[in-house]
């Protein structure tokens, strides 16, 4: 068991929930309060998406960080964000927790060296394909004490060409992640929504990162998916949402079993 408190890594299941992205006050305002009352502790609040094409939502922008302070004040959540451009690490100081270098950064050398100068954890995302030695070394980048402030996730690999003999938008790498945990000690949590990219393959996805011992997870949950603005098709509802905790939760409990009874 891995246990980094200041890196959201808490012991427990740790479960970041939210939106693929912010796409106004209302709808992270809503989602937030929902799932804090769940006793989810930490918020995907995503202002600025990566997107494969610059035509597509790219993002409400850093015009929302005022409400996800107020969120954050209201709520006691932590604020997760991804962070692409080292400009912006200045200004989300004081809002963004926990910057999340997503898949398409994880060798953008000049933002992870970036981010070793501001200090704060760092969730880094496997890139989609990278192998588990180039995730790791990347880490190294974060500084030399990045150890005591990464987090790594398992977004899924590239092992087809989407929707061409392959039902998941990629393959969760759940082997490679447990080999590097075991052999680095790095706490790694799963990202069961863009390896599914799908909906119904959500569920047993997250279940199956919590059954291979890893130490969370990052969920996209959307009160109204069919009508999001990105990645429509694999963000799952709040109920949904609350029937896959109960599920990792207790999961996680038989892995983890001097765990039992304490709280998310
Ligand atoms: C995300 O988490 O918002 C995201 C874009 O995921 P990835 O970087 O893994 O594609
Ligand atoms: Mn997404």
């Amino acid at each position: 068991m891995i246990e980094r408190k200041d890196l959201i890594i808490t012991g427990e299941f740790s479960t970041i929930a939210g939106p693929c992205a912010v796409e106004s006050e209302e709808q992270i305002y809503n989602i937030a309060t929902v799932l804090s009352q769940m006793g989810i502790k930490a918020l995907r609040a995503m202002y600025g998406k990566p997107r494969t094409n610059p035509k597509d939502f790219q993002g409400i922008g850093l015009g929302i960080l005022p409400t996800l302070r107020e969120i954050k004040r209201k709520t006691d959540l932590i604020i997760v964000s991804e962070i692409q451009d080292k400009d912006d690490l200045e200004v989300t100081k004081g809002t963004v927790d926990v910057i999340q270098v997503g898949s398409r950064n994880m060798q953008n050398y000049p933002l992870l060296r970036a981010c070793a100068k501001d200090g704060r954890p760092v969730i880094l995302k496997r890139g989609m394909i990278s192998t588990a030695k180039e995730w790791v070394s990347a880490t190294q980048y974060l500084g030399p004490n990045y150890l005591d402030k990464v987090v790594l996730c398992e977004r899924g690999i590239r092992t087809g060409i989407d929707g061409e003999g392959q039902p998941a938008r990629f393959t969760l790498d759940i082997a490679g992640a447990v080999a590097v945990r075991n052999e680095y000690g790095i706490p790694i949590i799963g990202d069961p929504s863009h390896a599914a990219g799908r909906r119904d393959l959500v569920p047993p996805l997250a279940r199956s990162i919590a059954a291979a011992g890893l130490d969370g997870m990052i969920i996209e949950v959307h009160q109204n998916p069919d009508a999001a603005l990105c990645d429509a098709k694999q963000q799952i509802t709040p109920e949904t949402f609350r029937e896959v905790l109960g599920q990792v939760q207790a999961i996680h409990r038989v892995v983890y079993p001097y765990k039992e009874g304490s709280a998310i």
